[in-house]
């Protein structure tokens, strides 16, 4: 995500490119809040449609739409801003280009005399569409009779991919995985269906003779996905072009945040010292170590890399749990500060500001558990007692103040107080611990 998103942003198209997860933040439901623009297009990194595309994602972020998303996709006006959300990246027509360059990758002179191409996929009776997709692909390509055959196989359905010595006759075999990264599946189960040792596979003995496999990588991690995106992002633009503005909310927040900045303060963990036109970060239990036994971050992005972990190497999905990693600094420009800030407290800034202005709404407990579906519905059987033991556990290692629990927040970081950051919303973290209780699984307290 990290990289398609850095690439895309380095061909200067769009005055922002920011990622947003389900499960870590910004979340979906905050990632509307951090952008600065009135013109968004939503691209789901997935390679099919399914639950997440068509259920999750538009309901975390508010889109008042469920179901299959049309070609055209979906534009809403949410909270001022104009939000295009299209379909996942998988399926659009161009994936057929990047099949088609792994396959280049591993045999650069693919013949339509000699080679076949197999296109697999996962396959699963439960998502049709992800199917679908692979169909399409593999037709398109058999059409432009770049390969003596190509052939549609599945790692989970017929046909499986453990067929292929009986029904593909090509010497040289391509096989291009039609997966979204790398991992159990690419790196282990395909191989072993296939009987594939490294890239290149022969195999002496086939029924029709002697063969070679050529073992591609997924799809989902070629370079030219940044391209993908590109095409929906336009397509869902459509006639409208280029368009939006500068919201104004998110523009206040940031210019009240600044002006607090350029004086010196503490967010959170944080301490922001101005420093001869740039600002230094770092934790606020690094005060006077000297820079030298720091490590020295210079980039947003150092920063965002420094503090996805805690010191301990654990994964901070929640930013505000009280468990930022010591040993480092940052020095940045005013408008790198901007993001790095993101990357450090996502959405606090936007949320925080709209919160001193008693523009900023909590959402009950109960209204967050109806909105679950699939494994998470459960949390609705929750009893109120449930849902207190998990937040007094889990959020009490959090900066936050619940106002979704009744919490009262009365001062801000903005106004001096360092933790003084507002939560209107049970974050996903809480949902996922509250499902546990239900089910029983939870252990001891959480750290
Ligand atoms: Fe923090 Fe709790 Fe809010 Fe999650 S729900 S962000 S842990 S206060």
């Amino acid at each position: 995500m990290y990289r398609y998103a850095e690439l895309i942003r380095q061909r200067g198209l769009f005055d922002e490119v920011i990622e947003g997860y389900w499960k870590e933040e910004p979340s979906l439901r905050q990632v509307l809040k951090t952008t600065a623009s009135t013109d968004v297009t939503v691209i789901p990194m997935f390679i099919s449609e399914g639950y997440f595309t068509e259920t999750v994602i538009p309901r975390e972020m508010g889109l008042g739409h469920q179901g299959p998303v049309p070609p055209e996709g979906v534009a809403r006006v949410i909270g001022g801003r104009t939000v295009r959300y299209t379909l996942p990246y998988g399926v659009h027509p161009s994936m057929t280009d990047v099949i088609l360059e792994r396959a280049r990758e591993v045999l650069p002179d693919a013949s339509p005399h000699d080679t076949a191409l197999i296109v697999l996929g996962h396959g699963t009776t439960r998502n049709e569409n992800s199917n679908k997709v692979v169909y399409q692909n593999a037709d398109r390509i058999r059409e432009s009779g770049q390969f003596a055959e190509v052939q549609a196989l599945f790692l989970d359905e017929n046909p499986k991919v453990g067929t292929w010595p009986e029904t593909v006759r090509s010497p040289r075999v391509v096989v291009v995985p039609f997966f979204a990264s790398e991992g159990w599946h690419t790196l282990e189960t395909i191989p072993e269906d296939m009987g594939l040792t490294g890239t290149v596979t022969d195999f002496p003995d086939n029924p029709h003779g002697h063969q070679q496999v050529f073992y591609a990588k997924p799809v989902g991690t070629h370079a030219a996905v940044a391209d993908v995106i590109l095409h929906l992002a336009e397509e869902a633009r459509g006639a409208g072009g280029a368009g939006g503005d500068t919201e104004r909310g998110h523009e206040a927040a940031w210019q009240a945040f600044l002006k607090a900045a350029r004086a010196g303060l503490r967010v959170g963990e944080v301490l922001v010292t101005p420093e001869l036109g740039v600002f230094e970060l770092r934790n606020a239990l690094d005060e006077g170590v000297p820079g030298g036994d720091l490590t020295t971050l210079v980039t947003p992005e150092g920063v965002r890399d420094q503090v996805r972990f805690t010191d301990g190497g654990e994964h901070r999905p929640v930013h505000t749990l009280r468990n930022l990693p010591r040993g480092w600094r940052s020095v940045l420009s005013e408008a790198d500060l901007r993001r790095a800030m993101h990357y450090l407290y996502p959405a606090v800034i936007e949320e925080t500001y709209a919160h001193a202005c008693h523009a900023l709404r909590p959402t009950p407990w109960a209204t967050t558990a109806r909105r679950q579906t699939g494994i998470y519905a459960k949390v609705q059987k929750a009893t109120p007692e449930q849902v207190e033991h998990v937040a007094r556990d889990v959020c009490s290692g959090c900066l936050r103040t619940r106002l979704w629990a009744g919490q009262r927040l009365t001062h801000s970081f903005l106004d001096g107080v360092p933790g003084g950051i507002p939560c209107a919303e049970a974050c996903t973290f809480v949902v996922a611990e509250v499902r546990e209780e239900v089910s029983g699984k939870r252990g001891g307290g959480h750290s």
